[in-house]
Parts: structure tokens; C-alpha cells; sequence
């Protein structure tokens, strides 16, 4: 594969409204062709991101390019990018094939390539026969592809989203994700999109940034993310997950460590160097750990016994919280299964829970 180019990239950017830092010597680059996410909690600046790059907001400090140029001083309206914004912005008068040619008329291109394009676009967003139709007589997912089709039909090298998913219902919501991700492929722009809905942003994207608090905590593929945070903050924010304070006690080959977790030895895999003594934290997603309901069998010694607190079935999975017998809380998940005699674990009864090695995740305890 050749190397991935950087289309988009903002360096060392400071913005500031009034006397809040909202973005603090921010650092991304985003390659050409891919599907990028910002994902963070509400209020960390995200949008702000998008707005600076788009150029309704200008940066206090740092520098934003797109393919090599910096964008600085260049009108919102003069960059190659186009957004689409949470509300579609679309024009309620005008028909379908009217909204989507709008740039291009005004623009000046002849009549019958605005008709061409705009054909091309309503066909790459599946929308073709709808062009006499108004915003109004169309459903939540068809204006959002509208909107869609009047920002590719621009053919910006930059198509940004802001949580464009969010006013759909579920079930939309979760069709246009594979929507979104045929139309980026087929078109081949590179967008960036933004959210708060971290399922959205591991299902659509090659690559994402998650922010906190205006800075980047940590950027890579989905799996990098999911399954190996860089920090408690990315773990906490990605999905479920349980944090054992251990201690590490030796090396016991390449990347084979041993640690001392909750008064047991558990042999761990991890790609940092660590030393014996080292604080770290163990981190478990529910999926890793098996339980076992443990009845009046006697105990063995090995696994980590407690009671269960509480159960939930969630249709696909039983997710299972247990109090450790030291008083930690841990959550399971395991993939329901009716047959299974295991399934009648009830509140208040004994199990053990353990995980094979390898599973897990090592991260330094000053990380946090
Ligand atoms: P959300 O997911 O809720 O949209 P976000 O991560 O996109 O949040 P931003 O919209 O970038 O967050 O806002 C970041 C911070 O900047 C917030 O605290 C917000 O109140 C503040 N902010 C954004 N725009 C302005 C503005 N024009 N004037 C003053 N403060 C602003």
C-alpha cells in the first residue's frame, strides 16, 4: 500500500472563546480518502474543529492545510470543503433537484452539466426519481441524503459531517451508518465526521480521534481503540470495561508479563516495556471474562470468586454485574444462550469469574 497523504492537517491549533481555552495546541492529520471521526462527549470541541476547518470560526494560533496549503485568511466560501450540518439546512421551497444544484448554479456551470451532476449525485445516495419531491414530502433518512448529495455534488476534497446521524431514529440511524460508509467509499471524498455516539464512530470509521476537554487523548483504527487504549480516559469512554489496579512482579518472556492482581498471580501480554514493581492497570472488556455459577461445589483456588448484584439480558447478551469477595465490582458479558444451565445465575449467587491470558489489556498506572 502506498503511504497514506495527509489531505487535512491542523498544528499546534489554540481557539479560545472569551476566556476559555477550547481547543489547546490541538494536533490531527487526516488522510486522503478515509473516513475520519472525532468522537468525544458533548462540549469538547469537536464542532468547534469542524467550524475551523470549514472557516465559520477563525483559529487563535496554530496552522490548518488542506493538501499542503494553509487555509488561513481563506473565506468560508472559497474552500474546497463542504458540511452537513445536524438540521440539513435544506431549502423547503425548492424541489429535491434544486436543493442539490444549487452551488453549482450559482457557481455558473452550463445548464446541462448542473443536470448531469446533480443526476450523478441523487444516483450515489440512492435517491434517483425523487427530484420533483420537496424536503417536506420526504422521510428524516431521505433529507439527510439530500443534504448528502448537495455537499458531494460540490465535489469538495473535504466533506464534513457534524453528529449528521443524530436526528434519525434508531433503526435509521443505523442503515444510513452503512449508508454513509458505501457513499464515502463510492465517491472516494475523505470525510470527517463528527459524534458523541462511540458505536457510530467504530462501525463507520477507519480511523478516529477521541477528545476530551479540547485535546486529542488518542487516534487510531477502531480495534486500536477499542482494544487498546492508550489511557483510563479512551477505555472509560469506549464501552464497558473493568480496571484492576495490579502490580507487575517479572518478565517471563517476550511481551509475557506476570502481575499481581486482587492477592492472585495472572500472566498478561502487553507490547510496553514495563518493570518488576511497576503500578499498572489491568483493563477487561465484560466479553473477556467467563463466569461460573459455582453452586456448593467446593472452590479451587484459582479465578476470582464474588456474588452476582445484578443481571441484565439485553436480547443478544446476558450482562452480569459481581462483587468481588474484596469488594471490587466487575460487569460480564456473555452471548445468551437458553440451553445453557448456567443461564439461571441468580442475584445473590456464588460464581467464579476468570479470563484466559492474553486477554486484557496493560496500561501504565501513571496514565491515568
Ligand atoms: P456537542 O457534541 O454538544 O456539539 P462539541 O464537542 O461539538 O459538543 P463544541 O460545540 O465544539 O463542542 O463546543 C466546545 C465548547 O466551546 C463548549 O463549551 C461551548 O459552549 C463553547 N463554544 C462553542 N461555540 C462558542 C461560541 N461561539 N461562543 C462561546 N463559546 C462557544
Amino acid at each position: 500500500m502506498p503511504p497514506a497523504r495527509a489531505v487535512l492537517s491542523l498544528r499546534n491549533v489554540y481557539k479560545r472563546f472569551g476566556h476559555d481555552d477550547i481547543l489547546k495546541d490541538f494536533n490531527l492529520e487526516v488522510f486522503d480518502g478515509e473516513f475520519f471521526t472525532l468522537l468525544g462527549p458533548s462540549g469538547c470541541g469537536k464542532t468547534t474543529v469542524l467550524r475551523l476547518v470549514a472557516g465559520f470560526e477563525q483559529a487563535d494560533g496554530g496552522t490548518i492545510s488542506l493538501d499542503g496549503q494553509p487555509l488561513g485568511g481563506l473565506p468560508a466560501e472559497k474552500r474546497p470543503v463542504n458540511t452537513v450540518f445536524q438540521s440539513y439546512a435544506l431549502f423547503p421551497h425548492m424541489t429535491v433537484a434544486k436543493n442539490v444544484a444549487f452551488g453549482l448554479r450559482m457557481s455558473g456551470l452550463r445548464k446541462a452539466e448542473v443536470a448531469e451532476r446533480v443526476e450523478e449525485a441523487l444516483k450515489l445516495v440512492r435517491l434517483e426519481g425523487y427530484d420533483e419531491r420537496r424536503p417536506s414530502q420526504l422521510s428524516g433518512g431521505q433529507r439527510q441524503r439530500v443534504a448528502i448529495a448537495r455537499a458531494l455534488v460540490m465535489q469538495p476534497k473535504l466533506l464534513l459531517l457534524d453528529e449528521s446521524l443524530s436526528a434519525l431514529d434508531y433503526k435509521l440511524r443505523r442503515q444510513m451508518r452503512i449508508e454513509l460508509k458505501r457513499i464515502q467509499r463510492e465517491c472516494g471524498i475523505t470525510f470527517v465526521y463528527v459524534t458523541h455516539d462511540q458505536e457510530e464512530a467504530l462501525t463507520m470509521s477507519d480511523r478516529l480521534l477521541v477528545m476530551h476537554h479540547g485535546k486529542a487523548l488518542q487516534i487510531g483504527t477502531p480495534r486500536e481503540i477499542y482494544e487498546q487504549p492508550e489511557n483510563l480516559a479512551v477505555a472509560k469512554f469506549i464501552g464497558e470495561i473493568n480496571v484492576f489496579d495490579s502490580r507487575l512482579t517479572g518478565q517471563v518472556g517476550d511481551r509475557r508479563y506476570s502481575i499481581e492482581i486482587e492477592g492472585q498471580e495472572k500472566l498478561v501480554h502487553s507490547h510496553l516495556r514495563l518493570d518488576a514493581g511497576e503500578e499498572v492497570h489491568l483493563l477487561l472488556r465484560p466479553e473477556d471474562l467467563r463466569i461460573e455459577y459455582i453452586g456448593d461445589q467446593p472452590e479451587g483456588d484459582s479465578g476470582f470468586f464474588g456474588r452476582v448484584v445484578e443481571r441484565s439480558y439485553t436480547g443478544k447478551t446476558l450482562d452480569t454485574l459481581i462483587e468481588l469477595d474484596r469488594g471490587a465490582q466487575i460487569r460480564t458479558s456473555e452471548f445468551f444462550n437458553g440451553d445453557d444451565p448456567g443461564f439461571a445465575k441468580r442475584i445473590g449467587r456464588r460464581v467464579r469469574t476468570d479470563w484466559l491470558e492474553g486477554r486484557g489489556h496493560v496500561i501504565r498506572k501513571d496514565k491515568a
